[in-house]
């Protein structure tokens, strides 16, 4: 095998062309029950962002922990090879590429889904390739059991979304999918095979979730589950002061269970009927209407929305439902008559991205490129945010939404590999920018620009903020994005992946030359 590996030293096309029979030849020698296309093909340079392409050698399809584990040995074994997971490749900036390297496919792993209960408690095993969509649909069909914290989309695999941190509404209550996971299997940058938990290999375990795929590649995840609930009542309340909306959604974050919804998100939109950026984006049912007379004439270009969902059971009274959502609602200080709500079941909640991305698809807007900022932001510093970047930089709109609500940071567990900014309260900020490829120029350069000038905004201003789902081109910048969690991160890398073989298209670390 060695011979073969001998072979990737990348240099010229004639190397390449070698490259990819060696390539054939030494997947052969590994003996992998899943199997392999060299050179790689389609999906495997690309993702969801549209912004980066590369040129992975191969694309690795394992079936199990073992086949990861043999590739990533014989990787370690070669002078410069590196292996990227690839989850669904939902990352904007490369993330899961690996060029020249090899593309290793999650999703075509085996079959895992297994439902365990350890002193009355129920988790569900599955595979770190499974897609949420699916681990949803099994567990409440099959269980009426479900995972506690979403993320909007479900069409993301839970390798990637814990190699991140995973954050919908219901992260206030629960933390974030990071917070809610028992156990992980995990094969490191040594090709070593560890079962990890806050009690086993508790290093490791804390390392993988919100570790950008730095340490290992998540084989398995056990996942904390509840009762699923049967219906959703998925209500939206329009506040046109930052500092009403920003009240009431920091009360509701704030109470305990029992006394607060299920789910607190929200999102800014124009002040205009701009059909994709204001008042239009509002209602849940195509039969609501958005009243504008409603809205004040003091009213700025850039209005809220506190989305908010209720869960129930099919066997309690309707009036008991309306009672108690009526009782939340009456704490809040909405417009009363901008007010839109829909009763449907909780799989048609969790899943309503889907069809949003069913409708993307149809208007050709899924494919094009996606320019995507998702920030965390201090408490103190969200009353400035919206002033210098919603009401000025983005008073137009995105072209999709722009989401913000709060979290709380005493959620989050800080041993794990996230980085957050400073306040107990801080807010998401997702700006999810759909636009139809530009016949007319590179529209994603312009946009991707006014990503810059946004985070540019926060430095000068001194807010205390943090990327998430990151993005940096240096380590400097790594270094500071980390702060004084860099020493623990390097230190963690050194043990676990110590020739940085693993995910290189977050372009923290260099591959060590490893000399035959
Ligand atoms: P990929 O993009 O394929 O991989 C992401 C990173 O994780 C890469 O570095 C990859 O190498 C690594 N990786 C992948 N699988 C594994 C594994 N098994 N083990 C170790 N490392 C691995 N995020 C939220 O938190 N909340 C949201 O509501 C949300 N909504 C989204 C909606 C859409 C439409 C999209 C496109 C993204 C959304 N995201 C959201 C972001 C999402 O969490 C990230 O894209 C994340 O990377 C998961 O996507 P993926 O499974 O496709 O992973």
């Amino acid at each position: 095998m060695i011979a073969y590996l001998e072979r990737f030293v990348h240099g010229n096309d004639v190397e390449s062309r070698q490259d990819d029979d060696d390539c054939s030849s030494l997947f052969n020698a590994l003996d992998l029950q899943g199997n392999i296309d060299c050179p790689a093909t389609g999906l495997a340079g690309k993702d969801f962002g549209g912004l980066y392409s590369s040129k992975p050698l191969a694309l690795v399809r394992p079936s199990g922990a073992d086949d990861v584990a043999r590739v990533v040995k014989a990787a370690a074994l070669s002078p410069s090879l590196t292996v990227a997971a690839r989850g669904n490749g939902h990352s904007i900036n490369g993330q899961a590429m690996a060029d020249r390297g090899l593309v290793m496919d999650m999703r075509s792993m085996d079959d895992h889904f297994q439902v365990v209960r350890i002193n009355d408690t129920a988790f569900v095993d599955v595979s770190g390739g499974a897609l949420w969509e699916d681990v949803l649909e099994r567990c409440v069909l099959g269980f009426g059991l479900a995972p506690r914290s979403w993320t909007d989309y479900l069409g993301l695999t839970v390798g990637g979304t814990l190699s991140n941190a995973g954050v919908s509404g219901q992260a206030f209550r629960y933390g974030p999918q990071t917070s809610n996971v028992a156990e992980l299997e995990v094969v490191t940058g040594k090709g070593d095979i560890f079962v990890c938990s806050e009690t086993e290999n508790s290093q490791l375990f804390f390392g993988a979730l919100g570790g950008l795929g730095q340490f290992g590649i998540i084989t398995r995840a056990r996942v904390l589950l509840q009762p699923a609930p049967d219906m959703v009542r998925w209500i939206r309340v329009v506040y046109t002061e930052f500092e009403d909306f920003t009240r009431d959604a920091e009360f509701l974050v704030t109470r305990r269970e029992g006394d607060s919804f299920d789910y607190v998100e929200g999102f800014a939109f124009v002040n205009s009927d701009d059909p994709t950026n204001g008042w239009p984006s509002v209602p849940l049912d195509p039969n609501q209407a958005f009243d504008p007379t409603r809205i004040p004439q003091t009213a700025g270009s850039v209005i809220y929305c506190l989305e908010v969902a209720f869960h129930y059971r099919n066997n309690g009274h309707p009036s008991t439902v309306d009672r108690v959502v009526n009782r939340l609602l009456g704490r809040l200080g909405f417009d009363e008559h901008l007010k839109f709500e829909v009763d449907l079941s909780y799989m048609e909640f969790l899943l309503r991205v889907k069809r949003a991305e069913e409708h993307a698809k149809a208007n050709g807007i899924w494919d094009a490129p996606h320019p995507w900022l998702n920030l965390f932001v201090s408490q103190s510093d969200i009353v400035d945010f919206d002033r210098h970047v919603f009401k000025n930089i983005l008073k137009a709109g995105i072209g999709g939404p722009m989401l913000i609500y709060p979290l709380v940071r005493s959620m989050w567990d800080t041993r794990t590999s996230v980085v957050l900014p400073k306040d107990e309260i801080f807010y998401i900020i997702a700006l999810l920018r759909f636009s139809p490829p530009d016949p007319k120029g590179p529209l994603a350069e312009k946009l991707v620009a006014q990503n810059h000038e946004i985070i540019q905004c926060c430095i000068n201003k001194g807010f205390d903020f943090k990327l998430y789902l990151p993005h940096y081109k240096s380590q400097e910048e790594w270094k500071g994005h980390f702060g004084n969690q860099w020493t623990r991160f390097v230190e963690r890398k050194a043990i676990f992946d110590p020739l940085a073989i693993l995910a290189p298209g977050q372009k923290i670390f260099s591959r060590m030359i490893h000399h035959l």
